[in-house]
């Protein structure tokens, strides 16, 4: 049996770590929308983890309609887990 955990990555602010409202991650806004933005499994497969990223209505349109926006979003998201949560 794996587990799930689910890691959220948004830009820094002064809310609550585990407040349902945080800025989104592209522009600071404040959102309560999620975005699953991709999972991994560990070696062992004994845990999921899920990487859940905070964006506003806005820059979600706009990262799915311009591709280059997306692979720089990605490259963004990528980073904040390898140095942030993965480190
Ligand atoms: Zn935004």
């Amino acid at each position: 049996m794996s587990t799930i955990k689910r890691y959220s990555i948004y830009e820094k602010s002064r809310m609550p770590k585990e407040g349902w409202l945080q800025q989104c991650f592209q522009c600071g806004e404040y959102t309560s929308k999620l975005l699953l933005f991709s999972t991994a499994i560990t070696p062992r497969k004994t845990k999921i983890q899920e990487y859940w990223v905070h964006i506003c209505g806005n820059c979600e349109y706009n990262i799915s309609n311009h591709i280059l926006k997306f692979i720089k979003f990605n490259k963004k998201c990528n980073h904040y887990i390898n140095t942030k949560i993965n480190n």
